[in-house]
């Protein structure tokens, strides 16, 4: 089956000042269209064709871990994003965050540092195990949390390509940036 890239619930130019409208543009407009578009040709005729994109993350290496990881990361990523959030992670899941990194605060703190100590490209992901228990997980490149067996709640992106056109090198401020446009109700209810 053809993959074909979701429609942004919101304007390209909803998430500004935060996310400008070209990044949004180019980044998913571009870059995301790009992976899906390598994934589509790369499965067409194997038997990869007919399997889930999770299930192609979980089996594949190579070229096609790496397209179809970064076309599922992206949507993960965009659609964990909204305007007007300034929200806080609340219930269950903000019951976890304060047992596992102390507070809130002390967990985005972590995740930040996490994700500005990735050499190169990445993401930087919370992500739970099959207990509930919480992990921030740095990953290189293309890299997801499904394939240690753990389930993705929240991501953000590290590559230049998220942030350069808005911050340059100012990874940290590119980061923190992004808190305010957290869905915490869609990251909480990936983890109920
Ligand atoms: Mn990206």
């Amino acid at each position: 089956m053809k993959y074909v890239q979701p429609e942004l619930p919101y304007d390209t130019a909803a998430l500004a000042p935060a996310i400008s409208e070209e990044t949004v543009k180019f980044h998913y407009g571009k870059h995301e269209k790009a992976y899906i578009d390598n994934l589509n040709a790369m499965i067409e005729g194997t038997r990869f064709e007919n399997l889930s994109l999770e299930d192609i993350i979980r089996e594949a290496d190579g070229a096609l871990f790496n397209n179809a990881s970064q076309a599922w990361n992206h949507i993960f990523y965009f659609f964990s994003l909204n305007p007007g959030m300034n929200g806080e992670p609340a219930g269950a899941l903000r019951k976890a965050i304060e047992r596992d990194f102390g507070s809130f605060e002390q967990f985005k703190a972590d995740f930040i540092k996490a994700g500005t100590g990735i050499f190169g490209s990445g993401w930087v992901w919370l992500a739970a195990d099959s207990d509930g228990k919480l992990f921030i997980i740095a990953e290189q490149n293309a890299g997801n949390p499904m394939t240690r067996g753990l389930i993705p709640l929240l991501t953000f992106d590290v590559w230049e390509h998220a942030y350069y056109l808005d911050y340059q090198n100012r990874r940290a401020d590119a980061l923190n940036a992004l808190w305010p446009l957290i869905d915490w109700d869609l990251v909480e209810s990936r983890y109920l």
